[in-house]
């Protein structure tokens, strides 16, 4: 892969010195279209000459016929890539090539990955595997180096542990963009030894040092950014996406928490220009999602659509992602520039006509990635009694992890009956087992409430972000098929009703991403969706698919349960057993 040393290759300078001034042809000559010129929020004709990956010339429409070829862009817009400023390849469950072939066609030219599932499931040789494949791509992926591996240390277990001697040793690579999403808040700001010597590690390597400041206002998100994190992409409202923008953060805006979006590009269209420090992302797409309406582009598409104007949202996309990342050389249809070109039909659907990067078409279809060293998982096979939790009754106080996503601590007396709690139907049980081979692989149990009531199971080892097996549902019997439907396919999702399988899609590259194509994979995952939908009453904005694979997510504030029980790191909480007392009338 081309990075931004080729560019300084005095012999490319020199030809494209003397195709611009008009003593040579050109290698490529974009004619006829209109340049994006997101610096100047201006549309311009102009004709773009290349000469390798190097723009030598945007000049007037015209002026110059002399080239190896021409692209006849009459019509069209002239734009720079798309850069997503923060994502993780494995949401869309895909592998980095199927990823690529995906979104290329789409705009999408640059993305910077944050591998923290590989990492968390396969330690360093899960980010080895990230940088591999992000230098075999026709993508440009520019992968970080996972902070929070796992994301609350002694609340759960992961496949590995990185401390800051291997961040350290990772963020030397110069395979390595940056520091990835610090999502360990508190730890940053009660300076936690461990997060403390991960983001002075980011600090002294020069590259970012990239956020995750979910829910943070006031002193704790002046506190955050003052320890050195510089971006955020976890906005909850225009009112946070403000104030982080006053913080002087790099907002990471991203399209996967759409129903934010009109009320953001409210604020956004309000404002007398785009802040230079707004930048667009992805974080995690769903595989239909994916294939159905894309990446970055269907972001652009609806922040447009909600009044937010196009030029800025361009600009978003582009320059300032590249300035973010210290990238002078992408982000600017101009001369000396890299030509990581989007030929765009218009700016409403930002459908690309043509994509260049570094001057050509990306070769199409992207060659399959090779299989990782790092397999399906290997899981023990587990009986409905497994799901249950003893007690000695006649009734017991339990603690309960109430509300989906923003998650805060309850407490319920539920009978005892048989030696087990008898789970009254509004709770649900999630069970998480250790799959890394770091610890047993045994359930441990919990229970959320305001989840509504459970008609089967789910089961997943995707669940962010230690990803241990984790089992939702109210009859232990549903649990227990869909667990070890999983255990069968080694890693995947699936859903089971009446003791029996429904949906499944197989996910044995870490348990994580399957190597089949986007649509197969689209389509197995929609009939989970579909499965599920069945079997719970989804309730929007929160009670939602994507709740299920971050019921787990441990950094974030409130309770979650994880494969050591419920943890509350922020609160400095974590019990073991759900069962608060037992043994009363
Ligand atoms: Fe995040
Ligand atoms: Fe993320
Ligand atoms: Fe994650």
């Amino acid at each position: 892969m081309s990075e931004p040393q080729d560019l300084n290759d005095a012999t490319l300078r020199d030809r494209a010195v003397a195709a611009a001034r008009g003593d040579a042809p050109f290698d490529l000559l974009i004619r006829g279209g209109q340049v994006a010129d997101v610096a100047m929020q201006e549309l311009r004709p102009a004709d773009v000459g290349v000469v390798g990956p190097l723009i030598a010339s945007v000049h007037a429409p015209g002026a110059r016929a002399d080239a190896a070829r021409t692209i006849d862009a009459t019509g069209l817009i002239v734009a720079p890539g798309l850069i997503d400023a923060h994502m993780h390849v494995e949401s869309s469950m895909v592998t980095p090539a199927v990823y690529a072939q995906a979104v290329l066609p789409r705009g999408t030219t640059t993305v910077v990955w944050d591998p923290h599932e590989f990492g968390n499931v396969a330690g360093l040789s899960g980010v080895d595997w990230a940088v591999a494949e992000a230098a075999r791509s026709p993508l440009r992926i520019l992968p970080l180096a996972p902070s929070c591996v796992p994301s609350a240390p002694g609340y759960e277990t992961a496949g590995a542990d990185f401390g800051p001697a291997e961040i350290g040793l990772l963020l030397a690579r110069p395979g390595i963009h940056g520091l990835a999403e610090v999502m360990d808040m508190a730890a940053v700001t009660s300076r936690a030894p461990r997060m403390r010597g991960i983001v002075q590690a980011g600090l002294a390597s020069g590259k970012p040092v990239c956020g995750h400041a979910r829910g943070l206002t006031g002193s704790s998100l002046q506190a955050y950014a003052a320890a050195g994190v510089t971006s955020d992409h976890e906005l909850t409202s225009a009112e946070d996406l403000l104030e982080k923008l006053r913080a002087g953060l790099w907002v990471e805006l991203r399209g996967s928490h759409p129903h934010l979006l009109p009320e953001i590009a409210r604020a956004l269209a309000a404002l007398p220009a785009c802040p230079p420090t707004l930048t667009l992302c992805t974080d995690d797409v769903f595989p239909d999602d994916l294939l159905e309406s894309g990446g970055l582009d269907a972001l652009l598409r609806r922040l447009v659509a909600e009044g937010f104007p196009a030029l800025r949202a361009l600009q978003a996309a582009t320059f300032n992602a590249a300035q973010r990342l210290g990238r002078g050389d992408l982000g600017l249809v101009a001369p000396g520039r890299r030509a990581d070109l989007a030929l765009l039909r218009d700016l409403q659907g930002f459908a690309p006509a043509h994509v260049l990067r570094d001057g050509r078409e990306p070769p199409l279809p992207v060659p399959a990635s090779p299989r990782p060293d790092f397999g399906a998982p290997s899981l023990p096979r587990f009986t409905p009694a497994d799901f249950e939790t003893p007690a000695t009754g006649p009734r017991a106080r339990i603690a309960v992890i109430d509300r989906p996503r923003f998650t805060e601590w309850a407490e319920r007396e539920v009978p005892v009956q048989g030696g087990r709690l008898a789970l009254p139907p509004d709770l649900t049980r999630i069970a998480v087992i250790h799959r890394h081979g770091r610890a047993p692989a045994v359930p441990r149990v919990g229970f959320l409430g305001s989840w509504g009531e459970w008609r089967g199971a789910f089961a997943t080892t995707v669940s962010h972000d230690s990803h241990n097996l984790t089992v939702f549902g109210h009859d232990p019997r549903d649990l227990a098929a869909a667990a070890n439907a999983l255990a069968e396919a080694g890693g995947g999702m699936a859903v089971a009703r009446d003791g029996e399988v429904t949906a499944l899609i197989p996910l044995p590259i870490a348990g994580l991403v399957s190597d089949a194509h986007l649509p197969e994979v689209a389509q197995a995952f929609r009939r989970v969706r579909e499965a599920l939908a069945a079997v719970v009453d989804w309730q929007p904005p929160y009670l939602v698919f994507k709740a299920l694979v971050g019921a787990t997510l441990a950094c974030n504030a409130g309770p979650h349960q994880t494969d050591l029980g419920i943890a509350d790191p922020q609160a400095g909480r974590l019990l073991t057993s759900p069962i608060l007392e037992d043994g009363f009338p």
